[in-house]
């Protein structure tokens, strides 16, 4: 096929740019995202050779060579895995499939500084797009193991890229930078120089477990920026500059914290740091060794149902798999890391994984384990936990749906809003040891916002009296509420469900009557209201919550909540209409004047009205939607006038 000129998808395009204007202030990552393209290739063809998928693929010497020409300024990274064909290559370098890409390209639009974009390049990682920060012009040579004919790639990053079959090409990819001119100004290195390139190499791809080839120093002192390769003889002869040891099998006091975050970005494909490193080892009669990773920032797509779940599979060294969903329940999705086992097959497939009982226990220990670290961050590092908990509790919580046997250990770990405090959130301990003498359960509601939930009305009487409540406000607490009953022995209670129950055990005597007194006198108005409006509710009682509001909607203790109903039909499930219950207020005054008016004029087709009217005034406090909005804007508008 002859030489085809192409141009790089938007986004892509977006992104090229804003690497050529470099706005990433460590450019020496470059070569770490080079690098880690290049071991992925070679782990790819090792598994395919293992497979017997590629049996006309060299796999007798698979490594990574760094080689540099100071004359031309050229600067090539080549791998000899597995390569790429030419319809791959259009698929893979010139578009970006990350469906989170437009989203984060309109945040990065928008931040306002050179820091928060700076952030956002870490986080999304643009790969291979990162070599146009150093490089004018970028080549990439390609062969697919096993197949005969190469492709060659290239692009000044400027909205185009031209593609033709190129001959000759060993297997696997070159990849060779035409590199800008140095720049003190722009920190731009001189990315040619032997010393410098080593020195990054170390820093951020020792662990990388296929060699790194550099040609050798020809001359012993070679530290500082002037030490630069003096040997301009014959061509010094490669030598590996990487340790090449998996940093899971390494003793731990061996490794660097620094080494694991390199690891880290490497499996991870994020540019910063993570949150927390953990390590694990298990021995015994199934061996395995577990090196995990919390990130600082949850990714984009981590609602999304593409969002890839679970950590890298090894099998004593080899890498097996991305991604294995089988090492991690969902609702810890967003875990990194490598799993090595040593008693799998290298054959193993992700069916067997599911299915496997060995592979099942080592999923929940790793979940266990996690959550430990979760709680031992919470004491040990608050801020980290806070960090944690602000990114990722959304997610953990769905493991209180779907993981039992760690319920416990994921409401420890948990934190809320609560009245207690407007900014700071509280974990259910210490809501439990805050609980006022009687106190039995612990309070919560479910809504919006927690502006929503503080202005409604059912929140009153513990306003009043002082009691605690937890505001829950992401989509996931409207479910989990429903599945877990109790905390520490105490009952989870909504305060918008069910009656007002706020420990009344040891009411005093003269309250209990004044109640009794109470519903004698409204028992009639009462059985009337709840005829009248029987189409919209299940029953009209007096309510306990209330101090200020006239009344308020509650639902029934064990029906489903306006908020469920509305996320399952969201999920396309039927949903009948559940009728809930109003709560009146016996000490407020429009209902005393309503009862008044029904006793002496039942008739009265305006006390009717008044039933109607408190009804949807219940349902606008809670932020709920009228059935009929004219009705309602008519009768106000009626009474009004008779004020003026
Ligand atoms: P990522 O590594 O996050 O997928 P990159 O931009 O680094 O993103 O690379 C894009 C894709 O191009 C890789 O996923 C891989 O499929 C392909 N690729 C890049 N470099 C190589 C290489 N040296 N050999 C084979 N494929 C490569
Ligand atoms: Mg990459």
């Amino acid at each position: 096929m002859p030489a085809e000129t192409f141009e790089f998808q938007v986004e892509a395009r977006q992104l090229l740019q804003m690497m050529i204007h470099s706005i990433y202030s460590n450019k020496d990552v470059f070569l770490r995202e080079l690098i880690s393209n290049a071991s992925d290739a070679l782990d790819k063809l090792r598994l395919e050779a293992l497979r017997d998928e590629a049996p006309d693929a060299d796999v007798s010497d698979l490594h990574i060579a760094v080689e540099t020409d100071k004359e031309a300024r050229t600067l090539t990274v080549r791998d000899n895995g597995v390569g790429m064909s030419r319809d791959e290559v259009v698929a893979l370098i010139g578009t970006i499939a990350n469906s989170g890409t437009a989203a984060f390209l309109q945040e990065l639009r928008e931040a306002r500084d050179a820091a928060s974009a700076e952030g956002l390049i870490g986080q999304f990682g643009v790969g291979f797009y990162a070599s146009f920060m150093v490089a004018d012009e970028v080549t990439l040579l390609t062969r697919r193991a096993g197949e005969s004919g190469g492709t060659r790639w290239t692009s000044g990053g400027e909205g185009t890229y031209t593609i033709e079959d190129a001959d000759d090409l060993p297997q696997g990819t070159s990849v060779v930078l035409k590199l800008k001119p140095v720049d003190a100004e722009d920190q731009l290195f001189d990315y040619t120089s032997p010393w410098k390139l080593r020195e990054i190499v170390k820093r951020y791809s020792d662990f990388i477990t296929w060699p790194i080839r550099m040609a050798a120093e020809s001359t012993g002192a070679a530290d500082g920026e002037d030490g630069e390769d003096g040997g301009e003889s014959a061509a010094p002869e490669p030598e590996t500059v990487n340790s090449m040891k998996a940093l899971w099998a390494r003793p731990k006091d061996e490794v660097g914290e620094g080494e694991y975050h390199e690891l880290y970005k490497h499996i991870s494909h994020d540019w910063n740091d993570p949150l927390e490193t953990i390590r694990m080892q298990a021995e015994g009669t199934f061996e395995y060794q577990a090196l995990l990773f919390l990130p600082s920032r949850a990714p984009g797509d981590l609602f999304s149902r593409g969002h890839k779940r679970g950590v890298q599979l090894y099998v004593k060294r080899v890498f097996i798999m991305d991604d294995c969903e089988a090492l991690m329940p969902e609702y810890l999705r967003f875990v990194k890391g490598v799993v090595d086992a040593a008693d799998l097959s290298l054959n193993v497939s992700r069916e067997i994984l599911q299915q496997d009982r060995q592979i099942e226990l080592m999923r929940r220990r790793l979940a266990k384990k996690v959550l430990s670290t979760v709680k031992d961050m919470m004491s040990a590092r608050p801020e980290q936990y806070e960090t944690f908990w602000g990114e990722f509790g959304r997610v953990l919580k769905e493991g209180l749906l779907s993981d039992f046997e760690n319920k416990d250990a994921i409401l420890a770990v948990s934190s809320f809003a609560t009245t207690h405090d407007a900014e700071k959130p509280t974990t259910l301990s210490d809501y439990v040891s805050r609980m006022k003498d009687g106190q039995e359960h612990v309070y919560f509601m479910t809504g919006e916002s927690r502006g929503a939930i503080e202005s409604s009305p059912h929140m009153e009487v513990f306003r009043d009296r002082g009691l605690e409540v937890l505001l829950l406000t992401d989509p996931v607490d409207e479910v989990w509420v429903e599945a877990v009953p109790e905390f520490d022995g105490k009952q989870l209670r909504s305060i918008a469900k069910g009656e007002a129950d706020l420990g009344a055990g040891d009411e005093a005597d003269d309250v209990k009557a004044e109640r009794e007194r109470q519903l004698q006198e409204y028992a009639e108005l009462l059985s009337w209201m709840t005829k009248q409006l029987a189409d919209e509710v299940k029953e009209v009682r007096l309510s306990t919550r209330l101090t200020v509001s006239p009344a308020c909607i509650v639902s029934d203790t064990h029906d489903v909540t306006p908020a469920l109903q509305q996320m399952y039909r969201a999920m396309g499930q039927e949903m009948p209409d559940v009728k809930r219950i109003l709560e009146i207020n016996p000490g407020h005054a429009l209902v005393t004047g309503l009862r008044k008016a029904h006793a002496e004029r039942a008739e009265d087709p305006s006390v009717g009205e008044t039933a109607e009217l408190l009804h949807a005034l219940a349902i606008l406090a809670e932020g709920g939607e009228l059935a009929d909005r004219g009705r309602f804007t008519k009768l106000v508008a009626e009474r009004l006038e008779r004020t003026l």
